[in-house]
């Protein structure tokens, strides 16, 4: 039996009829920059969150990018933000001409540690930057009183988090709802994928909304009057299209990944040699990834292993960013996060997109468990 690790072919037979309809609408306008379809999509964004504002770029490494712009970090400040990440994360603030600073993870959720971030700060600290990892938020409570506490912005990467949702008394808080700018990617293989690159900042700033839609183009509001120098970094109304078709989808989607993952908890649970991953109380994931930890140094031979039974896995994310030759210059030794170093050892993630059958889930779990 193969199992792949995404098969996104399945989820476009799916909606092909609706996501070819509003293909086929910009083609006939030919309105392809920005426009009703991006305003559109901009609206539905910011009503599924309870957000005063969204604004579509180009990636969600653009969306990071402008955002740390636009919250007026300027050159040489720094952002502290997680070691354990998508290179994106830093690379945004690198190239913002601001300093990354890293701080370590929390072992259970693999997210930022506040606490660990807090240490962080120095006098030019201009904001954190937590990732929600894998679909399961970071501890936003927490990095807000941070950045209430210090004065800084918190800028959220929630690139594979659209639609995660965090217990806060009887209600719910979501992905935008306490940082000061929440940044998202419709990469792909995120939970809310295009037919290639997109991305989102949401914020509920009027001020910094104005800033990005600014930055999007070129840094001028009047055509060929700028204030300062933007980007060219705009959400393409085709990419919009696919987006707002697909919209209406991502809950149920979200829903069963949670489902496939209850599965693998259930099968997997109590096989020795590997940790499977834990959402804490009161967070609602949206499964972006199904990572375990697999002890020992056994990973690259539980992969090899799952290989050989048509078992797709994959390493997010094999070395951890302060290990990275770009970022030498930064000047972290080996060992000073070790939490994310050992993560980066141990996860591995299996298949858990929504349209996996019962046959392929209890194919991967036996195949796990075969190994152990
Ligand atoms: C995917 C991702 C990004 C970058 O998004 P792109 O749309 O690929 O540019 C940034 N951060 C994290 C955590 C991601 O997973």
């Amino acid at each position: 039996m193969q199992v792949p690790l995404l098969d996104l072919t399945l989820q476009y037979r799916e909606v092909a009829d609706d996501v070819m309809d509003a293909l086929r609408g910009v083609v006939e306008e030919q309105r392809f920059i920005l426009g009703p379809v991006v305003d559109r999509f901009e609206e539905e964004m910011a009503g599924k969150l309870g957000v005063r504002h969204a604004v579509g770029c180009a990636s969600g490494t653009d969306a990071l990018l402008l955002a740390v712009r636009a919250l007026g970090v300027e050159k040489g400040e720094e952002v502290v933000t997680s070691p354990f990440t998508f290179f994106a994360t830093a690379g945004a603030i690198h190239n913002a001409g601001a300093r990354p600073v890293f701080a370590d993870i929390e072992p259970d959720t693999f997210n930022l540690d506040p606490a660990a971030a807090e240490a962080a700060v120095t006098g030019r600290t201009r904001a954190v930057m937590p990732v929600h990892l894998f679909g399961q938020m970071a501890d936003m409570r927490a990095f807000r009183a941070l950045g209430d506490r210090r004065g800084f912005a918190v800028i959220e990467d929630a690139a594979q988090a659209v639609g995660a949702r965090q217990r806060d008394g009887d209600g719910w808080i979501t992905t935008g709802t306490l940082g000061d700018a929440c940044c998202f990617s419709f990469f792909p293989t995120k939970n809310l994928g295009a037919f290639g690159d997109a991305g989102m900042i949401v914020t509920n700033d009027d001020g910094v909304a104005e800033r990005l839609r600014k930055l999007r183009v070129h840094g001028g509001r009047q055509m060929y009057h700028h204030e300062e120098v933007g980007f060219n970094s705009r959400l393409d109304a085709l990419q919009a299209a696919v987006l707002s078709a697909k919209l209406p989808y991502l809950d149920r989607w979200s829903e069963a990944r949670r489902r496939n993952a209850a599965f693998y908890d259930e099968a997997l649970a109590g096989v020795e040699g590997i940790t499977p991953p834990v959402v804490r109380p009161g967070n609602e994931s949206i499964v972006n990834q199904y990572t375990l930890r697999v002890l020992d140094g056994r990973r690259d031979a539980l992969g090899e292993f799952l290989k050989e039974r048509g078992v797709g896995s994959s390493v997010y994310y094999p070395v951890p960013l302060d290990r990275q030759e770009c970022f030498a210059y930064l000047g972290y030794r080996p060992g000073q996060f070790p939490e994310s170093e050992r993560a980066s050892r141990e996860v591995l993630s299996l298949p858990i997109f929504p349209e996996l059958t019962e046959g392929q889930l209890a194919h991967v779990a036996e195949s796990v468990k075969g190994f152990f």
